[in-house]
């Protein structure tokens, strides 16, 4: 069991933030979005004012990550809903990863060994591109039944030795249900590996405070803790002193991100993303191609320019440092990697 040690921050700063007051002050319209970083909305190309369906989320820290005055800013083009969301595009569905027939109680369980669990709709942000702004939580939250279903169905399959925090994001349980779904985790024999896939640490880093640092250190299954960041410019201070926290606690840093159009897709850029991790303790992990989700076709990068990438990025860094170059296919068993 990891001793975490909270030598980069004191105790009165974590009483300070309050996560939660942070998230229920978060932006939630486009106009006021465009207002703090004093854009123009006839500056800003297939501006969208509405966005009904998948609304505008996004955390005042993040924001003030973003260059003020830049319609083309790497951080404003994720969360900025545009009318080309709108158009018909095809292949691009609601489900590209065919999910919600296999979600059964909100376990999906694709892999060999391995089941996630759709704890929560919630998410701290809104990613214009995300593979799941379709997907029907209402149906598949685990939660509802207080963790009943779930728990039974990994006790049956027996063969469950990681078990895998998913949503929407995990770390929008508080910490009180956090703790009871980790206590009920520790009670399967079979289990020995909690991953948590989570944008949190990025998105709000003030969720990373002294109890979920105690969730994860003292539990007895070992930890695995997938971030989300596709630029380096979403890391600041705040951020790191997080990443560096909950390296402390044992927590195997890993990250994934997503290559988006007009964002990351420039060896530079990607390069440069990879180094700031390494040095807050993250493995860059796996380098997602778009999933092909209905509203997010501007997204997307053509494979054989990808694979150019991370040819240049290999050129240029390490090998621990590039990440692998995956696919999610509807069905399938594992990622498949494509370099
Ligand atoms: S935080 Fe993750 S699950 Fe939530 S919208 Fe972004 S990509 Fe999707």
């Amino acid at each position: 069991m990891a001793i975490y040690k909270l030598a980069s921050r004191k105790l009165a700063e974590f009483k300070a933030v309050d996560w939660q007051q942070s998230l229920r002050e978060a932006i939630r319209t486009p106009a006021e979005l465009l207002s703090i970083l004093e854009l123009d909305a006839a500056a800003v190309d297939g501006f969208e004012p509405t966005a009904k369906e998948f609304p505008l989320l996004v955390p005042r820290s993040f924001v003030a990550r973003m260059r003020k005055g830049d319609p083309r800013d790497p951080l404003l083009l994720q969360v900025l809903p545009k009318q080309r969301e709108q158009s018909k595009v095809a292949g691009f569905t609601r489900d590209p990863l065919q999910e919600t027939c296999l979600a059964q109680h909100g376990v999906l369980k694709k892999y060999s060994g391995r089941a996630l669990i759709v704890t929560t709709g919630a998410c701290p942000i809104h990613c214009r591109y995300c593979f799941r702004r379709h997907f029907p939580y209402s149906d598949q939250i685990a939660s509802r039944d207080h963790w009943g279903g779930v728990l039974k169905m990994l006790r049956d399959a027996k063969d469950v030795t990681e078990v895998i925090l998913s949503g929407g994001d995990p770390l929008s349980l508080v910490d009180r249900r956090l703790t009871e779904l980790v206590d009920e985790i520790e009670k399967l024999g079979s289990v020995k590996t909690l991953r948590l896939h989570t944008r949190f640490p990025i998105v709000l880093p003030e969720r990373v405070g002294r109890k979920l640092l105690s969730i994860l250190s003292r539990t007895r299954l070992s930890t695995v803790l997938v971030v989300h960041c596709n630029h380096a410019n979403e890391i600041d201070d705040s951020v790191r002193i997080a990443l560096k926290d909950l390296k402390s606690t044992g927590t195997q840093l890993l990250n994934q991100s997503v290559l988006l159009n007009g964002i990351n897709d420039d060896v530079g850029r990607l390069e440069r993303l990879s180094r700031v991790l390494f040095d807050c303790g993250v493995l860059p992990y796996y380098l997602h191609l778009l999933d092909p989700v209905a509203g997010a076709a501007h997204f997307e990068v053509e494979e054989p320019y990808a694979r150019e990438l991370v040819t240049q990025l290999q050129h240029r860094l390490p090998g621990y440092l590039v990440p692998r170059l995956v696919r999610e296919e509807p069905g399938g068993l594992s990622k498949t990697i494509i370099a």
